[in-house]
């Protein structure tokens, strides 16, 4: 069989019975899975496992989330094709294309410089047009390119940053798991309206601390 066809065969089985056999009802979010070839988006040692039902290494001690997350974390997001989006924490870029399917414009921010390049390049070969990188602390958001309509966190930080909830929209949602690495963090829906922030537990998951600064 050509490699092509394998990994869309394997792609296919994991939307049906990944997403599909859980919970995620978003064509949107479906379609997107079904499209973007995920196998692109990790090391060559590990495409044949691009597809399983676990996260994968991509260098400098960081992971690409398990395709359910994924999927979980842009469905929560109830993503509209006029949405402008932030992502923190580009990784491998695969969540980036999920969004950029489905959003207007996606913002993603990633601290470590070489994973942005890998991923800049293997989206643009992708010929997405409606991304936009940039290389510093996630923290910080990106203040020039706020509100944004919607913003999901890919990587755990220790407590809800305030420069996040301010870059949000009114009305607004973000998608963020917090608590310490190696142990239980819970991923978060929060909602923003006027001066109210409102919180919403999802689910318990594991991510990559996002890395602070100590200065
Ligand atoms: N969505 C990505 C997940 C990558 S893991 C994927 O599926 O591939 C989380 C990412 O957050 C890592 O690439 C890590 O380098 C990045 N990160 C950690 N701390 C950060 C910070 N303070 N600012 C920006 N990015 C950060």
């Amino acid at each position: 069989m050509e490699k092509n066809e394998k990994f869309a065969g394997l792609r296919h089985k994991m939307v049906y019975f990944q997403l599909i056999g859980r919970d995620i009802k978003d064509t949107n979010v479906i379609e997107a899975m079904e499209k973007i070839p995920r196998h692109l988006f990790v090391e060559e040692n590990y495409q044949s496992e691009a597809y399983s039902d676990y996260p994968l290494p991509i260098g400098m001690g960081q992971t690409i989330s398990q395709p359910y997350i994924v999927a979980l974390m842009t469905q929560a997001l109830g993503l509209r094709k006029e949405d402008s989006v932030l992502e923190i924490g580009t990784g491998s870029g695969y969540q980036t294309a999920v969004l950029a399917e489905i959003a207007k414009e996606v913002f993603t921010v990633e601290k470590i410089n070489s994973l942005i390049i890998k991923a800049e390049k293997v989206l643009a070969s992708l010929n997405y047009v409606n991304i936009h990188f940039k290389n510093s602390d996630g923290y910080d958001g990106w203040f020039e390119k706020s509100p944004f309509d919607k913003i999901i966190v890919t990587a755990a930080p220790n407590d809800i940053p305030d420069s996040l909830t301010r870059q949000l929209k009114n009305e607004g949602i973000m998608l963020i798991p917090i608590g310490l690495a190696g142990r239980t963090q819970t991923l978060y829906k929060v909602t923003k309206t006027g001066n109210k922030v409102i919180k919403k537990e999802i689910c318990g998951v594991a991510f990559v601390p996002l890395i602070k600064e100590e200065n």
